[in-house]
């Protein structure tokens, strides 16, 4: 067995285990031993029966009486008994496991591990699971890896592969330098890899964590050193001077720039007429503008010869900034060219015949920019719209393309300053602090779905009004396909509900790109007054009409993309509101929920979001894709990323290259995909 062997070389895997591996995108053996449990089982002292609560998760040692079979109802067959201990009484139930009863014995003590239940007034224990005292009390200093699991696939399947392939933890590549693990207390690899799966104590656990969360972020330092290297101060080609055209621009708008898009956009013009290559991040909250700082960059380039390239991380986005400028620019002479995905072979190549005879000055397009067929005439400026949904070497491969272009990338999401040092260390930063004048701020609400009824009646009367309202339907489960189905579902029930005097549309991930645009294209002019949609929204569309944003099943959504998502109204002049319908009333959620009602600010409810999971949330909640490591949390493990950052900064250059090809001849397949994992940010 070989960590690049699939792992049906397993002992016990077959067929059906390993396409259930797969979906949780565990192929090789080396790939299920850097599956990392998302916490422990701890199996703590039982607690007196007096001190249990609703919603927590319990144990106590109990004496057991009253065994009853009650039978079945609704198809469920439910066991119930009574437990005692000194400080109480509770009734345990369970359903469908009817050999519960033979399992009891009245009188007896056993050990209870369940989820405590309230209703009305009585505290019940359910689905408990039962030990005798003897056993768990061999457990009771024991850690238990938990993973994330998926239909069919049970903890105890993982566990049972993950002792065996552990076998293989001795030939796991050591990328650290050893000097660098010794100055930084790093676990060599193969004891991090043993330890985060069956810890011997919090402590080694937490130790061996630190050590993979280390090497992690190291090895993304080293990574982006790498990609950076040789672009600091070089010389621009392209000879860029200030014609007055942006001024013109500018006078034209229907609005006033804010401070903060005139001081990025000043930034901007100063960087590229320097001489020197520019690479900028603005940094702005949603609605913030950031698009029109984006255009006036592309139009100082392209009035001066030059071709300016924008790159969307959605082909609907894409489309968006392709109808909103190409009026603009076609006013001052010069031509758009869209290019995405879903353009036939025919088209595409002609798109690239014009690109490449200078027939367009401003392309716009998604990754297909990246094509290495496309060639540039004089690209000599590079924008990235939403960065943090692109890989960074998506950015560089860019960059890469025509004459040292200038780089100017945009994004929305607040990112600790460590990070940012990391990922944009070489870059200057523009923030685009304040929100255009003209904008109330959107108004919150926290509901739960009783509220639904007047929440459709609400937007009924927005549409009467002329605005129009977005609707978002969690995914039900993680395949792709009951997205589109839930979808399709809700938004026919709420056609019915409406009648015909108000349209529904609907969007979803499985629609085809074309057929997405068609429908983003009728929402953005008013063909639509009520969109129906996944997440696939999220980023970067503006319809400035849309005045409501009703999220369903809003907590089972990240703070951060929630806030993206508010994002989508309240860019315009209209007062704006957003709904957030809870489906899980639990306390934490509506916590969560209550930080976006009382604030609109994203780098306040990031933080916020921070102190809320702090430490005590081990692995913490990943950003909701957005900020991907696979075990290391930007927010929470921030020391260590300072850390790692420093570490990978003091290598000698021959040093680095040793780690950067030691990554990519690695016979573990897991470490290629170590790079495409971090594509989202
Ligand atoms: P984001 O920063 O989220 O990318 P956009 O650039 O899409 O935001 O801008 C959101 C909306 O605000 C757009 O409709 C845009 O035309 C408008 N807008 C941009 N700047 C201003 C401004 N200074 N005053 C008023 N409206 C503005
Ligand atoms: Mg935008």
């Amino acid at each position: 067995m070989q960590l690049n062997d699939s792992v049906k070389t397993i002992k016990g895997i077959g067929d059906k285990l390993q396409e259930l591996f797969a979906k949780v995108s565990v192929n090789s053996v080396g790939e299920l031993m850097t599956y990392y449990p998302v916490r422990y089982e701890d199996y703590k002292l039982p607690q007196d029966i007096n001190t249990v609560r609703d919603g927590e998760t319990c144990v106590i040692c109990a004496c057991v009486s009253n065994v009853k079979d009650n039978g079945t109802k609704s198809r469920i067959k439910v066991i119930t008994c009574k437990a005692n201990d000194p400080t109480g009484e509770v009734e345990l139930v369970w359903f469908n496991q009817p050999y519960v009863k033979y399992e009891l014995k009245a009188g007896y003590h056993y050990i209870f591990r369940g989820k405590v239940v309230q209703k009305g007034k009585k505290l019940s224990v359910e689905q408990a699971k039962i030990y005798r005292r003897e056993d768990y009390f061999k457990l009771q200093n024991s850690l238990q890896p938990v993973y994330s699991l998926t239909k069919g696939l049970t903890n105890n399947a993982i566990t049972k592969a993950m002792k065996q392939a552990l076998v293989l933890a001795e030939d796991f590549p050591e990328y650290l330098p050893s000097a660098t693990r010794k100055k930084y207390d790093v676990l060599k690899k193969k004891h991090a890899l043993q330890e985060i799966h069956f810890p011997k104590s919090e402590e080694t656990m937490l130790e061996a964590r630190r050590s993979l969360v280390f090497e992690e972020f190291f090895l993304f330092g080293v990574f982006l050193r790498a990609m950076s290297k040789g672009r600091e101060c070089a010389k621009s080609e392209a000879v860029i001077t200030d014609n007055g055209m942006c001024e013109k621009l500018m006078g034209e708008l229907p609005f006033k720039l804010t401070k903060g898009q005139l001081e990025a956009f000043e930034n901007i013009k100063k960087d590229m007429t320097s001489g020197n290559v520019m690479a900028r991040l603005v940094q702005g909250d949603v609605g913030s503008g950031k698009t029109i700082i984006a255009v006036l960059a592309m139009l100082l380039c392209a009035s001066n010869g030059y071709q300016a390239a924008i790159m969307a991380p959605t082909e609907v986005l894409a489309e968006q900034h392709y109808s909103s400028m190409y009026g603009v620019f076609k006013r001052y002479g010069l031509k758009c060219e869209l290019l995405t995905g879903s353009m036939t072979a025919k088209e595409k190549k002609e798109a690239y015949a014009r690109i490449a005879a200078h027939e367009a000055d401003i392309i716009i397009g998604t990754h297909t920019l990246f094509q290495e067929k496309l060639e540039f005439d004089n690209l000599a400026l590079c924008i990235t719209d939403e960065q943090h949904r692109f890989g960074v070497k998506q950015r560089e491969k860019l960059g890469k393309k025509g004459m040292n272009p200038h780089i100017l990338v945009m994004s929305a999401t607040p990112i600790p300053r460590t990070l940012a040092m990391m990922l944009y260390g070489d870059m200057d930063i523009s923030l685009v602090k304040e929100l255009p004048a003209d904008r109330l701020a959107i108004k919150n609400c926290v509901v739960g779905p009783e509220y639904r009824p007047t929440a459709y009646k609400f937007m009924a009367e927005q549409v009467k009004q002329g605005r129009q309202c977005y609707v978002i339907c969690p995914m039900v489960d993680e395949t792709e396909e009951s997205d589109g189905e839930n979808v399709t579902d809700y938004s026919a029930r709420l056609q019915e509900t409406f009648g015909d005097e108000i349209r529904v549309g609907m969007l979803h991930g499985k629609m085809k790109p074309t057929e997405k645009n068609i429908i983003m294209h009728k929402f953005s002019t008013g063909e639509i007054d009520i969109l129906v949609s996944t997440t696939v929204v999220e980023v970067g569309v503006n319809v400035p009409n849309a005045t409501v944003m009703m999220i369903e099943n809003a907590d089972r959504f990240g703070l951060a993309q929630l806030h993206q998502l508010r994002g989508r109204v309240g860019r315009g002049a209209y007062q704006s509101y957003c709904i957030f319908m809870y489906g899980n009333k639990s306390d934490d959620a509506l916590e969560r929920l209550n930080i976006l009602k009382t604030s609109n600010d994203g780098f306040y409810i990031a933080n916020e979001d921070l102190k809320l999971r702090g430490p005590g949330d081990l692995f913490g909640i990943r950003q909701s894709g957005e900020l991907y490591f696979k075990i290391g949390d930007i927010y929470n493990d921030s020391d260590v990323l300072t850390k790692a950052y420093e570490a990978a900064h003091e290598l000698t250059d021959k040093e680095a290259d040793e780690v950067m090809r030691k990554l990519y001849e690695s016979s573990a397949k897991e470490v290629f995909k170590f790079l495409e994992n971090y594509a989202t940010i």
